[in-house]
């Protein structure tokens, strides 16, 4: 049973790991969003990249839900007393690989060819591939201005309400190698419990990727990222109230509309139309049995699609 799934940060790790658990790791194949990526400090960060490499390494502090476990903050400490930039938070580990990152890219290494490696360093065995080796950004337009994505999530702390996302690059954007043949050779077609807008939407936006989703011979399954109509994490809840105008299940499926053939959805949600097939289970993904929950509901969706 071959799985391709598309994921963000948390949710998407979370689920990528619950996947790798129940299918084994060799099944799985991962299209990353690299939307939020950002140069801090002449370095190339991939937020949601790195917490799935974290994650599936065992590696991530999962307190927090980024960055690595077991962190020293020592050369942050040293940016801030020299008077360099400290909003983004980067730790010692955390950056010992942007520098490899950065340094690979620099000699033109393309972004999948340096995920793979890293990877690989990590002894992951599920396939990581960003979305696009191509430059593509999330600017977020807020009543405040628009902000390209970290400046508004970490920066602002995501307090101003969004009007708008919009993905610069996507356009002329292709696949990362291995992403259209992941898709199509997948049996089925999974969508992590990330939020839609600035984690799934980017991804999405590569417009052979979208195309390739629209045309799938597998089932196509995403997980709701809401539970009781809040998110676990982040603001997910409050850009589907504003852009979707709501936060029930009906509203993450008007997200994927053409893209999905049904939608897990947590009990807190349960007995709310949603416009396409639901499956009702436990989505809380923070220990392995709740990930088994998960994965089980969303390979048995695909099970009856077929
Ligand atoms: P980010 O890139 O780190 O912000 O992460 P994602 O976009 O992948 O995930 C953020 C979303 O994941 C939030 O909307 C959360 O509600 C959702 N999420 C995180 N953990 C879980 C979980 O265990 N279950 C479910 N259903 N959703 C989760
Ligand atoms: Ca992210």
């Amino acid at each position: 049973m071959k799985v391709t799934v598309l994921a963000g940060g948390l949710g998407g790790s979370r689920f990528a790991l619950a996947l790798a658990e129940t299918i084994g790791p060799s099944e799985l194949t991962i299209v990353g969003n690299v939307g939020d990526d950002v140069e801090v400090l002449g370095l190339h960060v991939s937020p949601d990249l790195d917490t799935i490499l974290y994650t599936l390494a065992g590696r991530l502090d999962e307190s927090k839900g980024w960055g690595r476990v077991d962190e020293s903050w020592h050369a942050l400490e040293a940016v801030g007393e020299l008077g360099g930039e400290t909003w983004f938070r980067l730790g010692d580990r955390d950056l010992g690989l942007h520098l490899v990152r950065t340094h690979a890219l620099r000699r033109g290494e393309p972004l999948s060819a340096v995920t793979a490696r890293l990877a690989r360093a990590f002894g992951l065995e599920p396939t990581l591939l960003p979305a696009t080796d191509d430059r593509l950004r999330t600017w977020v337009e807020t009543p405040a201005g628009d902000f390209p994505f970290q400046e508004w999530f970490v920066e602002r702390q995501h307090r101003d309400e969004v009007d708008g996302v919009r993905f610069e690059g996507a356009q002329k954007a292709s696949p990362a190698p291995g992403v259209l043949e992941a898709l199509e050779q997948a049996d089925l077609i999974a969508i992590a419990p990330s939020n839609p807008f600035v984690s799934i939407a980017p991804i999405l936006a590569v417009p052979a990727i979208r195309e390739a989703i629209e045309r799938r011979r597998a089932p196509a399954v995403a997980v709701s990222p809401l539970i009781g109509g809040k998110t676990v994490r982040g603001p997910a809840d409050r850009m589907l109230a504003r852009l979707a105008g709501g936060t029930g299940p009906q509203q993450v499926a008007d997200c994927y509309k053409d893209l999905i053939d049904a939608l897990v959805i947590d009990e807190a949600d349960a007995g709310q139309e949603a416009g396409i097939r639901t499956i009702v289970t436990r989505t809380l993904m923070s220990d392995a049995e709740g990930r088994r929950r998960v994965a089980e509901a969303v390979l048995e969706t695909a099970g009856a699609l077929r």
